[in-house]
């Protein structure tokens, strides 16, 4: 199962070169990357109102693709991007970076997470990441729904490392729950606290929605920082 943003595609990557090298016939992959820049600009392309400033950028899917692919978002929808690290102080100062950018209408793409983050990224990844996979003409998202050209496939010369291929697995629509508010959430139209499934039936440990299953989602870090915890 080969899920997650760019950052995790290079090891599914090397994953397939090294089962290519051993001449693995029992090896497959059911490939669900996704790629960061088309989900960014399908929110700001709409058709729903995007109630967002800016962006803080996330540090390790920068780290594979580089600064360069948000250019073109910022410069487009004059929305200012700042690449943030992980650590408090590094959120904070992207903060500030972003907060400045804002005051002096300002829409550029700013690197804070400079010790890791490069303009053009991890060549070699990126080069292993073209070497293995193509990009799906649309693929589903949660909370989202169908966005063109944001998943990848692997390429049909490696159909035998393919599990959708091998074994024949269709791509099944997702059912969101009725009540979940992570569409509006993710548009910056609503907060967590907004949803009345926050907390009575959404936890980490039960999460209905996107924005609950990683601990970097919106309510599940709202969740776990909120002040009363009775
Ligand atoms: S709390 Fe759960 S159900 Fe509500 S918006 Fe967030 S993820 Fe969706």
């Amino acid at each position: 199962m080969a899920i997650g943003f760019e950052t995790t595609t290079p090891a599914t990557a090397v994953a397939i070169e090294q089962a290519q090298a051993l001449k693995l016939q029992n090896f497959s992959v059911l490939c669900n990357h996704v790629l960061t820049p088309a989900a960014m600009r399908a929110l700001l392309a709409g058709p729903e109102p995007l109630l967002v400033d800016g962006f803080l950028g996330p540090s390790h899917v920068s780290t594979i693709i580089g600064s360069q692919p948000y250019q073109n978002l910022a410069e487009r929808y004059l929305k200012p991007i700042v690449i943030a690290g992980f650590e408090p102080l590094d959120v904070l100062q992207s903060v500030w970076m972003l907060l400045k950018q804002l005051n002096a209408a300002q829409h550029q793409v700013e690197n804070q997470y400079s010790r890791a983050v490069t303009v053009t990224g991890n060549l070699k990844a990126q080069a292993l990441i073209a070497r293995y996979f193509e990009t799906r003409s649309s693929f589903e998202w949660r909370g989202l729904g169908q966005i063109a050209h944001s998943g990848l496939k692997l390429k049909a010369e490696y159909a035998l490392f393919d599990a959708e291929q091998r074994f024949n697995i269709p791509l099944r629509p997702t059912t969101e729950v009725k009540a979940c508010e992570c569409p509006a959430i993710l548009r910056g139209a609503k907060k967590p606290q907004d949803c009345r499934l926050l907390g009575t039936v959404c936890t980490p440990e039960n999460p209905v929605g996107s924005c609950m299953v990683s601990s970097e989602g919106a309510c599940a870090a709202y969740w776990r920082y909120r002040r009363s915890r009775t």
